[in-house]
């Protein structure tokens, strides 16, 4: 299994938030289309996150389905996995941003732009999120994706397996 590292709160965002697509810089391997993908959690909380409509709009429908305690402990990171596996979500589509008339799709959480240089955007689109009961520890790496260690993916594994619907 191979896993893609996203900061939080938007790896939260992922896992409970309904956050279906990710932005990246560049595309992704054609032969992890149709895979499931570990979604782990950076160590690092990016502070706009607080102050993105969507994540704060997605912590309340969280909070209001009694899947997170409250508001704040997902914005200010204190109820957060941090450094985690956290979810494994099936790698559905990779495609530019925008079309060749410059439309963007993947409303709401699709974006043109990515990254502090602001480079036209991939989507990465996720279907079929699984939350992991117990966030699985483990280093995150930059690579996009970056193969699991064969004991994390088999931890990841049971708990997919022990909560199979
Ligand atoms: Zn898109």
């Amino acid at each position: 299994m191979h896993a893609i590292t996203v900061h939080q709160p938007y790896a939260w965002a992922i896992a409970q938030g309904g956050k279906d697509v990710e932005n990246r810089a560049a595309p992704i391997g054609a032969q992890h289309i149709g895979t499931d993908i570990a979604i782990h959690a950076g160590r690092q909380l990016l502070p706009h996150g607080a102050q993105d409509p969507r994540i704060i709009a997605a912590a309340r429908r969280a909070v209001a389905d009694g899947r997170a305690r409250t508001v704040m402990g997902l914005l200010d990171g204190s109820d957060l996995a941090f450094g985690a596996i956290i979810a494994v979500a099936r790698l559905v589509d990779c495609h530019p941003a925008t079309d060749r008339r410059g439309r963007l799709c993947c409303p709401a959480w699709g974006e043109a732009l990515h990254g502090v240089r602001q480079r036209p955007a991939h989507h990465l689109a996720w279907t079929d999120v699984r939350p992991l009961p117990t966030p699985v520890p483990c280093r995150g790496m930059q690579a996009v994706p970056w193969p699991l260690p064969p004991a994390a993916a088999a931890t990841v594994i049971a708990q997919l397996n022990h909560t199979e619907r």
